[in-house]
């Protein structure tokens, strides 16, 4: 666990957290979306291809 500074509302602060998401599996597509936002189907937004689950470091939401 990560234990920093509690942040105030007034400032911007950037927590980088790894994150569940879904990738597309087109390489010629940049398509990708968090795993708590995927359609039920897995299909990219973009393209409608199938998505590859993975983790990446994204700013906390
Ligand atoms: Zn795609």
């Amino acid at each position: 666990m990560f234990y920093g500074k509690r942040a105030k509302d007034e400032e911007v602060e950037v927590i980088m957290l790894e994150t569940e998401i879904y990738s597309c599996m087109d390489n010629a597509c940049i398509g990708w979306m968090r795993k708590d936002f995927v359609t039920d189907d897995l299909l990219c937004p973009m393209c409608g291809n199938e998505m590859a689950a993975e983790i990446r470091e994204l700013p906390k939401i």
